[in-house]
């Protein structure tokens, strides 16, 4: 007769061998089976926490920010922390009312019964952040993983070491340790998490790894957000204030200097537009970055060695309107605008993520369309035209995460948009109540009394009677 171990020790010699990042998902999954992240006044909790940790700790975050991005106090405020506690406020002010179960008719064949959608918890999310926006990027999903009452593991990314630390030490401290955990670390680390049984994995980050995730993902069934990236293209035309469409797109391609994933990547346009387009976006950067953006202290460095290297790389092709300095020594990289940039120039065969932007010289909308259109689908495309039937046209012809007319970003601020992107630039989307909803699952709860017992109805024997019941009345109504 084999000898059977008692549970307990069974599981005492598991979690002995069990790694740390095991030990800490384990941990998470009991809280989370527990029940301890279910119950509203938990979740509105941390919420007011987190809130709270954005609330007391900007100039510390802002210093973190500074350090791994050199970005500005203000840019940080209202691209990071600023944006981070709008939707936690959206998210906070909407809760009770967006768990609420949705009622639902029912098909007068199943009268009489009531029926409705309840919003569970999924159980243990991963959340896996990358580097451009380290504070919104790993903190916003957190908010509707949290609100849905799920149990959850952040992994900032070891490109932007500072913030990574200070969420590190920060999470712990305000949020519930039981239930929150952040693992810090670069590939290693983020493989050996995947390796756990997750409940959803949010990632957000480029392509090839968004492959691995769901790789990894498929083993244990676990669905998966991949909020990915790929060159947004903006088209702009002779019917709109040059000038002014200038200092968007400029502000657009260069904020957080140009590391950002809806930044308008390329310009389609004709070679007149371009003509004049060109100076005026030299203008705008002049405006924002002075004649030394160098100097600036608005002005962003790139986030590290290798990705100074491969933009570097990118430079050279077409005419410089403004820019195309480096130093290498500061991974400073000038806002640049090319002109007339040939089709097959490497800057076009890859997402640029960083201070340049291409002029592509079309011969008009149904050239920007075929092109727009023989390429991946983009998280945003971004329209500068006073032309409804172009506005139409783009809408109906082409396919994108967002579609922006006269406003590069904005729709990431619009909480009640739903934010992601299609095809290669990703898969599902949040923000506001989508958050809520992506991190629960919307449980069919129907009630239906025995008596009277109307089944019978659709029951064998199949008497002639009955079946003619049933062909003739019940398929049909609904
Ligand atoms: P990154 O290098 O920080 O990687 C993202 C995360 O993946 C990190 O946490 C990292 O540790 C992890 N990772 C990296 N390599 C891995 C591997 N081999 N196995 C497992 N995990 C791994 O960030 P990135 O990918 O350079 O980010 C830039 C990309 O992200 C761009 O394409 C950009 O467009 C996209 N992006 C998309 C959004 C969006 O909301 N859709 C936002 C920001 C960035």
């Amino acid at each position: 007769m084999s000898e059977q171990k008692p549970i307990e020790d069974a599981s005492a010699e598991a979690s002995a061998t069990r790694t740390p990042i095991a030990a800490t998902v384990a941990g998470l999954r009991a809280a989370f089976d527990a029940g301890r992240t279910k119950p509203l006044a938990w979740r509105r909790t941390q919420l007011a926490r987190l809130d709270a940790l954005l609330a007391e700790n900007g100039p510390a975050l802002e210093a973190a920010l500074w350090a791994d991005l050199r970005k500005s106090g203000a840019e940080a405020q209202y691209s990071e922390i600023g944006f981070t506690r709008a939707e936690l406020g959206s998210v906070a002010a909407h809760l009770r009312g967006w768990l609420r179960p949705m009622r639902v008719p029912v098909p007068a064949a199943l009268l009489p019964a009531s029926a409705k959608v309840v919003l569970e918890p999924l159980g243990v999310v991963a959340i896996i952040a990358p580097w451009n926006y380290p504070v919104q990027l790993t903190l916003a999903p957190a908010i509707g993983a949290l609100a849905a009452g799920n149990a959850v593991v952040i992994k900032p990314s070891e490109l932007a070491p500072a913030t990574a630390r200070l969420l590190g030490e920060l999470v712990p401290r305000y949020l519930d340790p039981e239930a929150v955990a952040v693992v810090e670390g670069g590939v290693p680390e983020t493989t050996e998490l995947l390796a756990q049984r997750f409940d959803h994995i949010f990632y957000t980050g480029n392509g090839t790894v968004g492959r691995i995730v769901l790789e990894a993902a498929a083993k244990h069934l676990t669905p998966v957000t991949l909020e990915l990236g790929g060159k947004s293209p903006t088209y702009i035309d002779d019917t709109v204030d040059l000038d002014a469409a200038a200092a968007r797109i400029a502000w657009g391609r260069f904020v957080n200097a140009g590391q950002t994933c809806i930044a308008p990547d390329y310009v389609l346009a004709t070679a007149e537009v371009q003509a004049k387009l060109g100076p005026a976006l030299a203008r705008q950067v002049e405006r924002y970055f002075g004649a030394d953006p160098a100097a600036s202290p608005d002005y962003g460095r790139v986030v590290d060695d290798r990705h100074f290297a491969r933009l570097s790389g990118l430079l050279g092709a077409g005419e410089v309107v403004t820019g195309g300095q480096t130093d290498a020594a500061e991974r400073y990289l000038a806002p640049t605008v090319l002109a007339d940039v040939p089709r097959d120039a490497p800057v076009m065969q890859q997402e640029i993520f960083g201070p340049i932007l291409p002029m592509v010289t079309v011969t008009g909308l149904d050239d920007a369309i075929r092109y727009i259109n023989a390429h991946d689908k983009p998280l945003a495309l971004y329209v500068f035209t006073e032309d409804a039937r172009t506005k139409k046209r783009f809408t109906t012809e082409t396919s994108s995460g967002a579609l922006g007319f006269g406003i590069p970003l904005g729709h990431i601020g619009v909480h009640a948009l739903p934010f992601g992107g299609v095809g290669a630039s990703g898969m599902g989307a949040y923000h506001g109540r989508r958050s809520v909803e992506l991190f629960s699952h919307a449980k069919a709860v129907l009630s239906k009394p025995l008596s009277p017992d109307t089944i019978q109805l659709i029951a064998p024997p199949y008497t002639p009677a009955r079946e003619n019941l049933i062909r003739k009345v019940l398929g049909r109504i609904s």
